[in-house]
């Protein structure tokens, strides 16, 4: 921690410009208690590490919830520096007693709480606090540590974790949303990674855009954002279903298992599924499962047995598919922090899709018709050829 009070009653934050001296001469004067806890805490003025408190071994804290890495200490001082001179009056670890929180930072104007997230901890954890934040109306705003992004070789594929999945902002008015903010205090820059799709429940296909400390402001303006060359995202995209589809006889997520059984009752060879299932969409977010998965589950389940020129109400179709998708061992996820967005919306993007694709016809706000059957494809050739025909490459 960076933040401590001396026995004369003096608030020490170290991410402020100190001189080693002066905080020597304090130290051989002074204690200094931790704001939280009150026990005793020591000052370390090393040279390997960044100058901070420590608590006393075997210490229980509850502003201290697990252990700070330099990397940590020092991407929060460069954020708060960042904030100051933009006169945000930027709090250094307060804590909130009823909350039992310490947000890294805290903007009193702006009621939002900073967490520079550098170490994994348990998803029920995160979202706990992330609740008792909205519920004292303060925003927490998760910024990752950057050496968690992963991409995939030459591609537009990143791989997450559950954390950073919890972790996303979406905006009803940002064309690139939803989007996650990373902080690297190496290079003191920040990653945003936009414009995210899910393809599977740790990989997305996604693009970035690396911004220096010193060049941007808080908040960020997401809309002076380019959107990545759609042609090479979405061939990405193309490409992985075709892998996926290749190597599909050694997947073993039971969701897929499920899938491959199902298909092959039907008499499909299951890396023949149909086209139309894996299409990337709006709220793919809901399901923790791949969307070439719950896609297939709906077409072969719902659709392919509807006669041509059959029309449904999307609210019944909906629930029905949402009593099969147990069948097919798919997962969904409970909580997103996206408040406008609801699990039937990941249906009815894909429905619109569908239309696109000239299978089904929207006939009024909640009904549907049925105008095409599937395409069964049989090659790769045939999948990359008709996915290129869906998205106009
Ligand atoms: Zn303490």
């Amino acid at each position: 921690m960076l933040l401590a009070t001396s026995s004369s009653g003096q608030c020490i934050n170290l991410a402020e410009d100190w001189k080693k001296p002066d905080l020597e001469r304090i130290r051989t004067l002074n204690t200094f208690q931790c704001p939280v806890c009150n026990g005793n805490v020591t000052l370390k003025l090393g040279t390997k590490r960044i100058w901070h408190f420590s608590h006393q071994k075997d210490a229980l804290c509850a502003g201290e919830t697990e252990p700070e890495s330099t990397y940590h200490l020092l991407g929060k001082k460069q954020l708060y520096h960042w904030l100051s001179i933009q006169n945000f009056t930027p709090e250094m670890e307060r804590y909130f007693p009823l909350l039992k929180q310490r947000p890294d930072l805290f903007l009193p104007n702006l009621s939002t709480a900073f967490e520079f997230q550098c170490s994994t901890i348990p998803t029920q954890v995160f979202t706990k606090r992330t609740r008792s934040y909205r519920k004292a109306n303060i925003d927490p705003l998760w910024i990752l540590g950057a050496k968690r992004l992963s991409r995939s070789k030459n591609s537009h594929f990143y791989r997450l974790d559950e954390l950073a999945f919890q972790s996303l902002r979406f905006s009803d008015d940002c064309d690139f949303s939803p989007y996650l903010i990373y902080f690297c205090p190496l290079t003191s820059s920040f990653t945003l990674l936009h414009s995210i799709i899910p393809y599977s429940s740790r990989t997305v296909l996604a693009a970035t855009h690396s911004i220096p400390l010193k060049h941007t402001h808080f908040p960020f303006y997401m809309n002076e954002l380019e959107l990545p060359l759609l042609k090479n995202y979405y061939n990405d995209w193309i490409e992985k279903i075709i892998t996926t589809r290749l190597y599909l006889h050694v997947n073993k997520d039971p969701a897929v298992v499920m899938m491959k059984k199902h298909l092959l009752n039907k008499g499909v060879q299951f890396n023949l599924f149909p086209i139309e299932a894996g299409i990337p969409s709006k709220h793919l977010f809901w399901f923790h499962s791949p969307a070439y998965v719950w896609q297939t589950c709906f077409l072969m389940e719902i659709l392919q047995p509807l006669p041509i020129g059959t029309s449904f109400q999307f609210r019944e179709v909906f629930r029905t598919f949402i009593s099969l998708i147990k069948s097919y061992r798919i997962k969904t996820r409970s909580t997103l922090p996206d408040k406008n967005s609801h699990i039937s919306f990941a249906l009815m993007d894909y429905l619109q899709c569908l239309c696109r694709f000239g299978i089904l016809k929207r006939i009024d706000v909640n009904h549907f018709s049925k105008e095409r059957g599937l395409h069964f494809p049989e090659s790769m050739t045939e999948v990359r050829q008709r996915m290129k025909e869906y998205f106009k490459m």
